[in-house]
């Protein structure tokens, strides 16, 4: 089973997002021997320069719309290229990253292309022929997944969660060898426009996207408290998250906030001090590879969905893996 597939490779601040590699390494496995692979970059005047980067991992066409509108983020523009390249591709499937920019963009896509779409996907499940292609999804915060396939006769939209995929590992050749075109992008009148961005520079790694997640509650007790969080998730090479007590408590920014109604993560490893594992919790970070929990109460829920519970005060506990994890670094 052959396809074409398209990927939206997004970019922030300049660069590439880790799950684009994730897109593009389910993009390769769901176009099969025979099927080709485009991608699509956006920006106002950097893009071409990650075109080489996805075609060291199997891009066999970049497309590349480079124009001032594409500064900031604007949907009326991300999405004009997006039709751009659909028109100019005509993909079986679209697939991009579960971002605030694909979550979207991918229905805006869909929609006007009468395609199906399928969300936030944490892993895909072709048939041994790839006919049929298993799409997973979680429901309801994590306690249910639901395996989803398209019916014939229409394209697919594809949003994957980041983390979850294995990204595209480089070509044995050095790349695709492929090509990149321009894209015949034209600037839509956009609807808004963005007058500045006011960013809290927390310096840290994209929660989302980190590997490994130390995140502190309300036992944390202050802001102080999370500097042991801090440097632990530094000797990592982490990021640090928040329960939402802590983030109400003014211990740390919204932005650190993981649950329900904060981010969601998939990190290899998530540490969890002083979490007591409300469900609000749970919904943000149950699907992390492996969940360590830290906490003085030996019957506090998180145990319960922890792969490793260690019972003790996370301020003799955090300080103590800090050391070792510097020491095995070294
Ligand atoms: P607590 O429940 O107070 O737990 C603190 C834990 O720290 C305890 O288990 C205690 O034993 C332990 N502890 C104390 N001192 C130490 C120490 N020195 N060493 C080790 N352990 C120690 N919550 C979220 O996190 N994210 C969300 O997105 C979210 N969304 C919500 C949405 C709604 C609609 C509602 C109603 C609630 C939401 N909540 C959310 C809140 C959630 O219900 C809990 O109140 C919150 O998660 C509790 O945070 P916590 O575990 O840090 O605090």
């Amino acid at each position: 089973m052959s396809r074409t597939i398209l990927v939206y490779a997004e970019r922030r601040d300049g660069s590439l997002r880790r799950v684009a590699f994730e897109a593009l390494g389910a993009a390769r496995r769901l176009a099969g021997d025979g099927g080709s692979v485009h991608a699509v970059l956006a920006g106002d005047g950097s893009a071409a320069e990650d075109a080489a980067a996805l075609q060291a991992r199997g891009a066999d066409v970049v497309h590349i719309a480079d124009d001032p509108s594409l500064k900031d983020y604007a949907p009326e523009a991300y999405l004009a290229v997006l039709r751009a390249a659909m028109d100019a591709v005509g993909p079986d499937a679209l697939l991009l990253g579960h971002t605030a920019a694909g979550r979207e963009l991918a229905p805006r896509v869909a929609a006007a292309y009468g395609a199906g779409h399928i969300a936030d996907v944490t892993a895909i499940e072709p048939s041994p022929d790839g006919a049929d292609v298993g799409f997973i999804r979680p429901l309801y915060a994590g306690k249910a997944f639901e395996r989803r396939s398209f019916l014939p006769g229409h394209p697919w939209v594809v949003t994957v969660r980041p983390n979850n995929l294995p990204p595209a590992e480089p070509l044995d050749a050095g790349g695709s060898g492929g090509s990149v075109q321009a894209l015949p992008y034209a600037p839509p009148p956009l609807w808004t426009a963005v007058r500045g961005v006011l960013r809290r520079a927390s310096g840290q790694l994209d929660l989302a996207e980190a590997d490994v997640v130390v995140s502190g509650g309300r036992g944390v007790r202050s802001a102080a408290g999370f500097e042991p969080l801090h440097a632990l998730a530094a000797a990592f090479g982490g990021a640090v998250g928040a329960s939402r007590a802590a983030c109400d408590a003014g211990y740390c920014d919204y932005a650190l906030q993981i649950g329900q109604t904060g981010k969601v993560v998939t990190p290899q490893l998530y540490i969890a001090c002083g979490i007591s594992g409300a469900i609000q919790h749970l919904a943000g970070m149950s699907q992390s590879r492996t969940i360590v929990a830290i906490n003085k109460d030996p019957d506090a829920p998180i145990f319960s969905i922890a792969d490793y519970g260690i019972v003790g005060d996370l301020f003799e506990i955090v300080p103590l893996l800090t050391s070792e994890v510097l020491r095995t670094n070294q």
